[in-house]
Formats: structure tokens, C-alpha cells, sequence
């Protein structure tokens, strides 16, 4: 067995109550993962702070100086020992609130000491509670390091005896008596090309480096590595599946295609719709199971991408599914695609939670004896009464939270699963696409349809909002039609609720009937009544649509033209994209409006401000990302992936980039690893198996 997954409790210092905790509090079971606990930053040991000019804040310094006496101070519960320190500048008091006299007994007065610990300011006066001491002379002679390593830590483990003094002695044990068993893990071709320092150099500068450089180059190497062996796993999950997996080859593009293609289409395809179509048919043709995501912004056009896949898979005698989000967007979906279909032979539904015992039944029967080609719907589609007799390709439609368990749903359907197209509702930054997605394949349609103008995006103010109504009767008076959103955090909230109302009331006022026809829609409405209501704003027999977020994805309303966010500092970066692409689907200039309040947080600035300045939705999905960080993003289901040790997303892009791009180079050139070279990664990967977060995510 490899030493490194040796527990804790048989490295020399570490006995079963220190191993517990450590476990406990730490997480740190095996030689392995203690030598992999990096510290979170680093103190300067050749630094020294006088007494008369320490920080003014609460860091953690180390002073030169001695102790020239001690004394007790009676306090409310128990009492307090305190000596004072003194370093010919100055005075100071260190304190201790436990173990009096087991450490009254070491304490040599008027020796030199070095002390370490975290500065506490109280009145004005400094003091330094529980400092971690050393006689000057054994400093001296102890000091090989120059930084000294802070280690993540908590307060029971402090009050436990933990302290950063042992932690520091446990792995300087472990480097000490390890130190020849720590083989590499990177193979030498990508050591040199990009200049990473070898791992067992790498282990002890990031515990102690020599120098500032050093500590960086370490960093470096162990990150390139964390981000590597993180992209080889996702990458090989996907080979694996592509060699295991067998898949439904669609070899025809047959006539409903090219019927359709040829005569009902009614726009040209943008270079990147064919591109992406190109794409994603190849590898629906190639006999393996396909498992793929479509990026593009809002308006991009995935959905007629998504017509297109569905009619080759008609054509190749196989059934199809189109999943959406909400009832009103799979009956939009429903609408258009039937249209569009009018003229072929094609069996077309829709089914959603709403669908009565009648329809479904009819639906199920169609589904199983194969007669109906094209299922849309909501995640009704996915129950497991559902069932078709020969289901090819299953699309799910804005969204990017589709996770493992529902993709599983879908195999379960038939005997070889379908082809997956998860197509997102909002652009993810790159980096949390390679992690997250990593073992997905990915289209990106990077391109608009031509003749769009971009929207004008303002930021007002309650203030101005007299002009913004005069302004939406201007827009009114041309034609056009207008969204105002209400945010809504939770469906039942109640002040939500109120605020929606209020605006009603409000807006009904000044914009009066029979000049003037509103919709509303809002979560606590019936289905069937959110549908009506959506229709009426459809057709154009309202010019006012008052919703809260249940627009937010996928509804497409070319004259619509104004889009006012109410309390837009209330929405995250990707909501308010999402709900500016509701306009500026159609010829006319489109413009969206954020209201907020007058006082904001520079959060909510920066939103705004990124709102005004850029359309580009990938632009504004890496401001989001730094905003929010990545586990916000993407939710908890997907943070187990996002959690590293020592890389970070936001800052170490690069470096992500560079490490998936040799993980698909090296597992393209030499799948089965066999290569001399290759052989570290080989163990590594096995020896990863005891990692149990990221291979449980995509296990
Ligand atoms: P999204 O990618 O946000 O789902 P949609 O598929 O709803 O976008 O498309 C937005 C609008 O653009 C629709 O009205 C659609 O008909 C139109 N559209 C899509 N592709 C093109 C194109 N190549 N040329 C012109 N209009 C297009
Ligand atoms: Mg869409």
C-alpha cells in the first residue's frame, strides 16, 4: 500500500485525540492529506515589528523583545495571567486566559524571546492574547525557514493545543521522513514545456518556501496539476462513456429536412447555426452515445438549431423531445414548432403538468406505439410513465442546471439511451464550463442573426420615473409593446407579492383603459390563466405585460420593445441578460430600463453598470463570476467540483486552459496511457479514486 494513505495517528507528534481532531475539524485523515493541506499565507520570519510601531489592526506579526514580568488579573470568570513584553521601543502586554501555570512555569524573565501571534487593540493600547514563544537563541538556531506557513485553522483546535507551532512540526515530520516516497505526478514532456518545478520541490516550498519565488513556482506547479488531474478525470469519464456507450447512428438527412430546409425555413441560418448543426449531427452519426451542450446567447437562435436536429432524427425513424423550463415557454415552444411543422407529416404534442388524464392518455399511446415524432413539454416529459417506443434525441431547453440524475432519467427510456442536447439559458463563463462540463462536448453558437439592433440598456431611478411612463407612451403610440418585471425571490412571497401589486395599481392608473389594455402574470396565478394572459400580450391585444420572473427564459415577443426591471438591483448579472433578451427580438430599436432606488450597494453598481456597458453575454457571465464566486453560480449541486485546494477559477484561467488542453492532447494521443511518460498519471489517477468528491460528481 502506498505509504501516503498511512492515517494520521502513526506520524511520530500525532497521537488518536489529536488525530480525531484533526479529522474533526480538518478533514486530514492520511499522510496524503496533510502533506496536501497548503497554508492559506505565509508570515516573513526575517520581519520583525518595533513595539511603537505595530499595524494598527488585527494581524499577526512577530516581535523581538523580553518579558520583564508577570502578573494575575481577577476577572469576571477566572483570571487572566499577563506579562509584559518589552523591546526598548516600547511595552506591551501578552495574555493568557488558560494553562496558567504550565506556561508560567517555562516563562524565563528578562530573556530574549521572539514572539508570534495575533495583535488585539483595545483603548489604544495593543496586546497579544496566547503569542506563540521561542527563546531568541533556539530561533536562531531553528532558523532554517524564512516564511513561516499559516494554516487554515479553527478555534477548537487552537484551544485544543493545535497550534500553527504543530501543525508546522507534523509536516515538517512528514517531509523530513517522507520525502523520498513523494513521486512525480506530472509526466516530464509537460514539466518542461511549461517550466513546473518537479512535485517533491513543489511540497516542501509551498510549505516552506525559501522565497518569494520559490513559494510562486510551487503554486504554480500545484495548480497546474490540481486543474490537470481534475480535466484528465472529466476527459477520460467522457472517452470512457464514448467507448462503453453505445449510440443510436443517425445516418440520413433525410426528406422532412431537407423539405423543410429548402422550403419552409424562413431566414437564412447565421455561420454559426450551421456550424453548430454540422456539429452536432457528425456526432450523432458516429455510432456513440452523444452528450452535448449548446452555449449561445439569448436570441442566438437555438431553437430553430433545435428544429433542425429534431426533423434528422425523424428522419432516421426515431422519436424526439424537446424539454423546457416552464409551462408558458414548452407552450411557446409548442406553438411555434407545430407551425412551422404545418406543412409536413409530422405528429407533433405537448405535454406539461397541466395536460388533462385525456391528453395524456392519448399522448402515452402515441408515444409507445411510435406514431407520435415530436414530444414537447415541461419535466412531465421526464416522469417515468412516460414512454416511448423509440426515443433518439432528447433536447432540454434553457438550462444549465440539467444535472447528472435527470440526464439519467432520460436512459432509462430505452435500451440505448438518446442523444442529450442540453442547450443553456445563460452564457457560463469559460472556465466553470471546462470544470463543470468537462466531460460534456460543447457547441457555442457565438453569433446573432443579422439586422438586430442592440438594446439600449439605462439605469433610472425612482426619481425619474414620471419621464420613463412619458417615455413608454411614446413607445406605445409607435406600436410597440412593453415588459415592466417585478422581481420575485420566492414564489410565495408575500412582499413580492404586495410590491407586483402595487405597481399594477399604479401603472393601471397612469396608463387608464380603453386607451390602454394590461396583462399580468405572476406565480400565484393559475396555469391556464398565466397562459391566457401571455396570449392576449402575444397577439398584441395588450401593450402592457406586468410580470414577475416567470418571463424570464425563452419567451419571444418580436414588437415587444421596452423591457423596465423594477428593483433591478434585486436581480443577479444573469437574470437581468436573460430578461433583456425579452426585447430587441424584432426590427425596432429596443431599449431596457433599470429602476432602482437611489442608494446602492457598489455590488449592485457594478451590476448596473456592466448591464449598461455590454450585451455580450459571456462578457457579463465573467463579471458574474467574480461577483458571486463559482459555487454561487452553479449551485451546490456542482460545488463538490468547484472546490480546490490550492488553483482558483477566477484567477488561475490560464492555467485551466493550458492543463485541459494537455489532458485532451495526451489521453488523444495515448488513451490507454501507455507511454513511459505517462505511467505517473497512470497512479496518479488510481490513487485519486480515494478522492471521493470529484469522482463521485461525475461517477
Ligand atoms: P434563443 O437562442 O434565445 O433561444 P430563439 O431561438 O428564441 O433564441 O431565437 C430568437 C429569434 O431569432 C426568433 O424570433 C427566431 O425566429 C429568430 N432567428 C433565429 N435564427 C435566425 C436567423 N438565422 N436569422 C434571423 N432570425 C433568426
Ligand atoms: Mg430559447
Amino acid at each position: 500500500m502506498d505509504v501516503m494513505q498511512t492515517a494520521l495517528v502513526y506520524l511520530k507528534g500525532v497521537g488518536p485525540e489529536r488525530a480525531r481532531l484533526l479529522k474533526e475539524e480538518l478533514q486530514l485523515k492520511t499522510f496524503q492529506d496533510l502533506l496536501h493541506f497548503f497554508p492559506n499565507r505565509y508570515i516573513d520570519r526575517s520581519r520583525f515589528y518595533p513595539i511603537n510601531d505595530l499595524p494598527k489592526n488585527n494581524s499577526e506579526i512577530q516581535i523581538k523583545g523580553r518579558i520583564t514580568s508577570v502578573s494575575y488579573v481577577t476577572q469576571k470568570r477566572g483570571k487572566r495571567m499577563v506579562a509584559r513584553f518589552e523591546d526598548g521601543t516600547g511595552q506591551m502586554e501578552l495574555i493568557w486566559f488558560r494553562g496558567h501555570q504550565w506556561i508560567r512555569d517555562q516563562l524565563k524573565i528578562n530573556e530574549e524571546y521572539v514572539i508570534f501571534g495575533r495583535l488585539n487593540w483595545f483603548q489604544g493600547k495593543a496586546s497579544m492574547p496566547h503569542p506563540e514563544l521561542e527563546l531568541k537563541r533556539n530561533f536562531e538556531q531553528n532558523l532554517k525557514i524564512s516564511f513561516y506557513p499559516i494554516y487554515p485553522s479553527t478555534e477548537k483546535l487552537v484551544n485544543k493545543g493545535i497550534s500553527q507551532k504543530v501543525i508546522q512540526k507534523m509536516v515538517v515530520q512528514l517531509l523530513q521522513n517522507h520525502n523520498a516516497t513523494f513521486s512525480e505526478t506530472l509526466p516530464h514532456a509537460l514539466l518542461s514545456q511549461y517550466k513546473l518545478i518537479s512535485k517533491d520541490v513543489a511540497l516542501k516550498q509551498i510549505h516552506f518556501p525559501d522565497s518569494q519565488h520559490q513559494l510562486s513556482r510551487a503554486q504554480m506547479r500545484l495548480k497546474f496539476e490540481e486543474f490537470f488531474y481534475m480535466q484528465m478525470q472529466l476527459v477520460l469519464k467522457n472517452v470512457q462513456r464514448k467507448q462503453k456507450i453505445k449510440g443510436h447512428v443517425f445516418k440520413n438527412v433525410g426528406a422532412n429536412f431537407n423539405d423543410f430546409f429548402n422550403h419552409h425555413l424562413e431566414f437564412d441560418l447565421t455561420d454559426a447555426q450551421k456550424r453548430v448543426i454540422k456539429e452536432i449531427r457528425f456526432d450523432m452519426g458516429t455510432g456513440r452515445q452523444m452528450n452535448r451542450l449548446l452555449q449561445g446567447d439569448v436570441g442566438s437562435g437555438k431553437t430553430i438549431v433545435a428544429l433542425l436536429l429534431m426533423l434528422i432524427a425523424v428522419d432516421n425513424d426515431f422519436q424526439t423531445c424537446l424539454v423546457a423550463p416552464t409551462e408558458i415557454l414548452a407552450q411557446q415552444h409548442f406553438k411555434s414548432l407545430s407551425n412551422q411543422l404545418e406543412k409536413l407529416k409530422i405528429n407533433i404534442a405537448l405535454l406539461t403538468g397541466s395536460s388533462t388524464k385525456k391528453e395524456r392518455q392519448f399522448i402515452h399511446q402515441g408515444l409507445e406505439n411510435g406514431e407520435l415524432n415530436i414530444l414537447i413539454g415541461t419535466h412531465a416529459v421526464l416522469e417515468d410513465t412516460v414512454q416511448f417506443k423509440k426515443l433518439g434525441l432528447a433536447i432540454i431547453d434553457e438550462q444549465h442546471r440539467f444535472g447528472v440524475a435527470q440526464r439519467a432519467k432520460l436512459w432509462q427510456k430505452n435500451e440505448l439511451p438518446p442523444h442529450v442536447l442540453v442547450m443553456t439559458a445563460t452564457p457560463i463563463p469559460r472556465t466553470l464550463a471546462m470544470s463543470v462540463y468537462g466531460d460534456l462536448d460543447l457547441s457555442v453558437i457565438d453569433q446573432l442573426p443579422p439586422g438586430r439592433k442592440k438594446v439600449k440598456t439605462l439605469h433610472r431611478t425612482d426619481s425619474n420615473r414620471l419621464k420613463v411612463f412619458a417615455f413608454l407612451k411614446e413607445q406605445i403610440n409607435l406600436g410597440r409593446q412593453i415588459y415592466i418585471v417585478y422581481p420575485l425571490i420566492q414564489e410565495s412571497s408575500k412582499l413580492d407579492y404586495k410590491d407586483l401589486m402595487d405597481g399594477y395599481e399604479s401603472i393601471s392608473r397612469s396608463f387608464p383603459t380603453p386607451n390602454y389594455q394590461i396583462s399580468i402574470v405572476h406565480g400565484q396565478m393559475k396555469s391556464e390563466d398565466k397562459i391566457y394572459e401571455m396570449n392576449r400580450f402575444i397577439k398584441g391585444k395588450t401593450q402592457i405585460m406586468v410580470a414577475t420572473t416567470v418571463i424570464e427564459v425563452g419567451v419571444n415577443v418580436p414588437n415587444a420593445s421596452v423591457m423596465i426591471i423594477e428593483s433591478a438591483e434585486r436581480f443577479g448579472l444573469s437574470q437581468l441578460h436573460q430578461l433583456r433578451g425579452r426585447v430587441g427580438r424584432g426590427a425596432d430599436q429596443s431599449y431596457c430600463i433599470l429602476m432602482t432606488g437611489s442608494k446602492l450597494s457598489t455590488e449592485a453598481q457594478t451590476r448596473m453598470e456592466t448591464m449598461t456597458q455590454t450585451n455580450d453575454g459571456f462578457a457579463i457571465a465573467e463579471v458574474d463570476l467574480k461577483l458571486r464566486g463559482p459555487g454561487n453560480i452553479m449551485g451546490t449541486q456542482q460545488s463538490g467540483i468547484l472546490q480546490f485546494k490550492i488553483a482558483d477559477l477566477i484567477q488561475d484561467q490560464a492555467l485551466l486552459k493550458a492543463a485541459r488542453e494537455q489532458a485532451l492532447r495526451i489521453l488523444n494521443q495515448d488513451p490507454n496511457l501507455k507511454d513511459t511518460d505517462h505511467q505517473c498519471i497512470k497512479r496518479t489517477l488510481s490513487a485519486l479514486k480515494f478522492d471521493s468528491n470529484i469522482w463521485n460528481f461525475i461517477s
